[in-house]
């Protein structure tokens, strides 16, 4: 059974009287354990397709199921508690919490979404931190760590509760070539320690490269996948 199954679906903004067509009519499925980025230019609606995978925002059309699940006949409350159980984000910008220590903003989640038996849950958190390399850094402070030091913090948060799906809108824009190298390989192994899928969008060329499937957005259209044995099918 495949993780995300999209079928025809679109989505439609309305500004006063005027309508944005930002996906239009696109189909695809992502298989569990996948490596997968969507490409595009600026304004090709990478982060409206994100937005519906990570059941923030439904299609206005078509059919997308996750895990089997039909997202687009949830209410707001099914949607919050099936994210909370089956999705996990990572931003471009961290979004880490300033006021909280490192550990804390990884424990966050399970406060929020499960409520587990504190030992268990400082035990879970120690072992997120350890796999992203950040197990001594638990005690500090967002501001004191570096830009990838918080990316690698913010996806030990986004593993934490054990998301089948980790979306990632653009997560190496705010990290230099090297550092985002390092946050992609991070990523790989976690989904090959946990079987994560993850799912990212990325105008970087060279970031792009790094995923195993690639999907290439243009105008709110899918125009061609690519897979890592180099076959692609419009
Ligand atoms: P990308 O992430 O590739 O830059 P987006 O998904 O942000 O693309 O945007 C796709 C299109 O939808 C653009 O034309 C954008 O202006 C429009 N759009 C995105 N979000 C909204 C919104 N909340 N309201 C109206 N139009 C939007
Ligand atoms: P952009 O696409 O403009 O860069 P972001 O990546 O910051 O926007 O956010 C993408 C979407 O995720 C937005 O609709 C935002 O409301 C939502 N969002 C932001 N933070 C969280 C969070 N911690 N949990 C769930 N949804 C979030």
């Amino acid at each position: 059974m495949s993780l995300v199954n999209a079928t025809c679906i679109e989505k439609t903004y309305q500004v006063g009287d005027i309508s944005v067509r930002a996906i239009r009519g696109i189909d695809f499925t992502i298989d569990p354990a996948s490596f997968v980025s969507f490409v595009g230019p600026s304004g090709s609606g990478k982060s409206t397709l994100l937005n519906m995978i990570g059941c923030l925002d439904p299609p206005t059309a078509g059919s997308l199921t996750i895990i089997g699940q039909d997202i687009t006949i949830m209410d707001r409350k099914q949607a919050a508690h099936f994210r909370g159980e089956h999705i996990g984000f990572v931003f471009q910008d961290f979004n880490l919490i300033p006021v909280l220590t490192v550990f804390e903003n990884v424990e966050y989640p399970l406060l929020m979404v499960q409520n587990w038996p504190t030992k268990k849950r400082k035990a879970r958190v120690n072992s997120l931190l350890e796999a992203v390399g950040m197990g001594d850094q638990g005690n500090k402070y967002p501001r004191q760590i570096s830009g990838g030091q918080k990316q690698r913090v913010a996806v030990a948060r986004a593993l934490v509760t054990n998301a089948k799906v980790v979306l990632a809108d653009e997560p190496t824009a705010n990290l230099d070539g090297e550092t985002a190298n390092r946050i992609i390989s991070l990523m790989k192994k976690m989904r090959d320690e946990f079987g994560t899928t993850f799912i990212f969008s990325t105008h970087d060329p060279k970031v792009m490269q790094s995923a195993e499937i690639i999907f290439t957005l243009e105008d709110g259209k899918l125009l061609k996948r690519r897979n890592d044995n180099g076959g692609t099918n419009d």
